[in-house]
């Protein structure tokens, strides 16, 4: 059997990655299975362990890069985060597809490891849109909300790193675009 994809989606904090990714994640012909990370940032209201995230100490996290059991990691705004490999290689393996939602440095990691990755990068509609939604989440003092607005700047400049670039103006266009590109690449590779 033909090996699953593996699916990286970046682009900056704020640009609505995770709203686009639920509009068609459970879409029973993606075949998708989502990567959990790991993080030591705080679990913010609503988020679930195991589900968002596994939430860790920076102790753990740092066992288990040691322990060499994360395909791809990186600090970001003071926090770890990284993509466990147990797991992402098994999904693949039955003929599913995996997607990791992960920043720019992860996502260079991944295509040295694993070079056919289909790499997506999501971007607002503009930077005055993106410093808006950053705002409105309003989860986070001041000073972070500067460090998550300079990261985006710089992470827009990685965008000729990724294969596809898609414009979040509209969450379900956007799911159906990125629809439509996984269902082509799981043709060319034979998985449908
Ligand atoms: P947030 O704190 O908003 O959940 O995530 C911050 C950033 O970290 C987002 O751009 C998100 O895509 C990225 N991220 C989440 N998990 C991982 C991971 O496992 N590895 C890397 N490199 N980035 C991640």
């Amino acid at each position: 059997m033909a090996k699953g994809l593996c699916i990286v989606i970046s682009g900056p904090s704020g640009v609505g990655k995770g709203t686009v990714i639920k509009k068609f994640k459970d879409d029973p012909e993606l075949k998708l299975s989502y990567s959990v990370s790991m993080t030591t940032r705080k679990m913010r209201e609503g988020e679930q362990e195991g589900v968002n995230y596994y939430f860790v100490t920076r102790e753990d996290f740092e066992q288990a890069v040691e322990k060499g059991e994360l395909l791809e990691y990186t600090e970001f705004v003071g926090n770890y985060y990284g993509t466990p490999l147990k797991g992402i290689e098994k999904i693949r393996e039955e003929g599913r597809n995996v997607i990791l939602e992960i920043e720019v440095d992860g996502c260079m990691q991944v295509k040295k490891k694993i070079p056919d990755a289909l790499t997506i990068f999501i971007v607002p509609p503009s930077m005055e849109e993106l410093e808006r939604r950053i705002r409105g989440r309003a989860t986070e003092p001041e000073e972070l909300v500067q460090e998550r607005l300079a990261k985006a700047q710089r992470e827009m400049e990685m965008t000729s790193h990724y294969k596809y670039v898609i414009c979040n103006d509209d969450a379900q266009l956007a799911a159906d675009i990125i629809k439509v590109i996984i269902e082509r690449h799981m043709q060319k590779e034979g998985l449908c």
